[in-house]
């Protein structure tokens, strides 16, 4: 008998949190109920827009074309549904770590989106070569899920060109409330191991990784033979946040660390999450375009929770229907806060209503060394706290600040409840642009959310 998962070790740090899923994780991926509008957007790779290639009035099918890529950094944009085109507009959606507000287009008299429909094979992508397969995902203008999305290519040809050894599916999943990609491990398991083997072969990796909670393996079973088929190696690693951040799996998984200010492809890893490997394998096999994914709806102030298949442009409003709690574009400690009008993008794994629990204002440091205890990097937070408030960028680039993953864990402990993250995180900005140019002391202003608090 096979061994599903190979059970894999620990990092020091980190904390334990809830999993909130109770109302998620059992239920199949459903499809977003119709929606009358759709702010398409046109830069969801943080680049320029693309350029639109259809005139206002025109009606469109699903998967047309709406607009030209702007250049290498960015993706051709294909309608999520058959409407109408109705106006250029904006539209702000998830990029990374931050909120972008960019050019869109409005479609309405929405009627037939593409959905996630059994897929037909088309090609058979087993028998060609790795440069024809970078050449379909080329022609396939796919942006990554990843929370700062870029063209897949892209991705691809930073992992070849740094001779990538391992190719490891981040499916870690370790934030409360969110169970997208475990619903599609256990729905289309089968395809998202097919498009990991794609993107392996594209990639050249020596080294396939599938990295899963191991609290819920016995729910994958329907991957397993096509994952020995293609030598993926499954790891069940044990739930403890934060260690679905990529540096920090890494490291679980390799033992090697990417250096400060690298990336994963600096030390031979490429990092890929399951929602990317189920778009490569539906257009490269099947000729299906990206044009929306699967997004957990959920939190206390959500009348219906759920995974569903939602189009790209779909406003976080028409997924939560009429709530006072607040909007949540990602998970419940990385994700940011946004008004209803915001529209889910590759990087939208989640659009989350959760009441946030009163406390009382933040207080003096206490110096228990929490912070500092269950940082998954070592960075003693407290004092980079100290640098913030000095305004001492120098010590606390010596102190390593640019390591922080922004996690949220520092915040989370902090009994004086001293918004730490967003300071550290303010200071890692402040010492990359001094590393790019002059300092700019704009950078060190504290953000009205988190001051609001002192
Ligand atoms: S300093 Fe950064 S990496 Fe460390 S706990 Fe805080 S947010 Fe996470
Ligand atoms: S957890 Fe908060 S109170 Fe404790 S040392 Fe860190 S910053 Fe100070």
């Amino acid at each position: 008998m096979h061994v599903m998962f190979h059970r894999y070790g620990q990092f020091a740090g980190g904390i334990d949190l809830p999993d909130e899923n109770a109302s998620t994780i059992d239920q199949p991926i459903g499809m977003v109920d119709s929606v009358a509008t759709l702010r398409v957007p046109l830069a969801p790779c943080g680049t320029a827009g693309a350029s639109p290639v259809v005139d206002v009035g025109t009606n469109v099918q699903c998967g047309e074309r709406l607009a030209a890529a702007p250049g290498p950094g960015g993706v051709d944009i294909f309608a999520p549904a058959a409407g109408r085109v109705a106006a250029l507009t904006t539209a702000v959606v998830r990029h990374g770590r931050d909120l972008l507000a960019c050019p869109a287009i409005e479609l309405t008299d929405i009627h037939g989106g593409c959905g996630m429909g059994a897929a037909r094979e088309v090609r058979d992508w087993r028998t060609v070569s790795s440069n024809t397969i970078r050449q379909q995902l080329a022609e396939g203008q796919i942006a990554t899920s990843r929370p700062r999305p870029e063209p897949l290519i892209r991705w691809v040809q930073r992992a070849v060109a740094t001779a990538c050894q391992d190719l490891i599916v981040n499916a870690m999943e370790n934030q409360p409330y969110i169970t997208a990609d475990h619903r599609l491990l256990v729905e289309y398991g089968p395809q998202v191991m097919q498009g990991l083997a794609i993107l392996a072969l594209a990639c050249e990796a020596r080294q396939v990784f599938l990295a899963v909670d191991a609290r819920r393996t016995r729910d994958y079973a329907s991957l397993v033979e096509p994952a020995i088929q293609y030598s993926v190696n499954r790891v069940a690693l044990p739930h403890k946040y934060p260690i679905g951040a990529d540096p920090i799996l890494i490291k679980v998984l390799t033992r090697r660390e990417v250096p400060l200010g690298g990336r994963p492809t600096d030390i031979g890893a490429a990092v890929i999450d399951a929602s990317t490997c189920l778009a490569a394998y539906r257009w490269v096999a099947c000729g299906q375009r990206l044009t929306g994914r699967v997004v957990t709806v959920n939190g206390d102030g959500v009348a219906r929770p759920g995974n569903v298949f939602v189009p790209f442009g779909t406003s976080c409003h028409d997924l939560l229907g009429e709530t006072d709690a607040p909007c949540v574009l990602g998970g419940p400690m990385t994700g940011r806060q946004v008004d209803g009008d915001a529209v889910v993008s590759p990087a939208c794994e989640s659009v989350l209503a959760v009441t946030p629990t009163p406390h009382a204002p933040p207080s003096q440091c206490i110096r228990c060394g929490w912070c500092r205890d269950h940082c998954p990097v070592r960075l003693n937070v407290a004092m980079l706290n100290d640098m913030y408030e000095l305004g001492d960028v120098a010590q606390a680039e010596h102190l390593g600040v640019t390591a922080c993953v922004g996690c949220g864990v520092c915040s989370y402990v902090c009994p004086a409840r001293l918004p730490l993250t967003d300071r550290v995180r303010r200071l890692a900005g402040t010492v990359r642009h001094h590393r790019r140019s002059m300092p700019l002391l704009s950078d060190m202003a504290p953000s009205p959310a988190a001051e609001a608090d002192r």
